[in-house]
């Protein structure tokens, strides 16, 4: 829709963002509406997440995420709880109702991953690709054509 045309610059290359020529002021939020947030930026990237930290910490047989610019993305209501889950990684809870809304990795300083589920239009993220697939439940069958990473995708691949 804005298609800024020409493609020169320094940015990488456009990936095809499920929610391009979409509006990019998106909203979510956790279940009980404590921790709301608002981003005002497509996602640069999506995915499954099939890792056994995801697994636990919401309880979900798989985690659909996608990465937004962390400045486009701000808490607009109480601020969540914060849980260290990994040595590089931080997750952010609602502390009411125990949702879990965003994933903060210190190797990706610049990005946040929200966690799909909790967008009021989660239609618009669809995944690009399963990540970790060697933790996956293999009772789980997702009959897609997306790539498939034994672990974390190599960045922008
Ligand atoms: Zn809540
Ligand atoms: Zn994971």
């Amino acid at each position: 829709m804005s298609d800024p045309g020409g493609g020169a610059g320094d940015e990488a290359p456009a990936v095809s963002a499920p929610c391009a020529g979409t509006k990019v002021e998106l909203a979510g939020g956790c279940h009980c509406r404590a921790v709301r947030f608002a981003v005002s930026a497509a996602p640069l990237d999506s995915g499954y997440c099939h890792c056994d930290i995801c697994r636990r910490t919401t309880g979900a047989p798989v985690l659909a995420w996608a990465s937004f610019p962390r400045q486009a993305f701000r808490y607009v209501a109480s601020r969540p709880t914060v849980y260290r889950s990994s040595p590089w990684g931080e997750r952010h809870f609602c502390p009411r109702c125990g949702a879990q809304t965003a994933f903060c990795s210190d190797r990706a300083g610049d990005t946040i991953d929200v966690n799909v589920g909790c967008l009021d239009e989660p239609r618009c993220c669809a995944p690009r690709r399963h990540e970790f697939t060697a933790e996956r439940l293999e009772w789980l069958h997702i009959e897609d054509s997306l790539p498939r990473h034994e672990g974390e995708a190599a960045a922008g691949s």
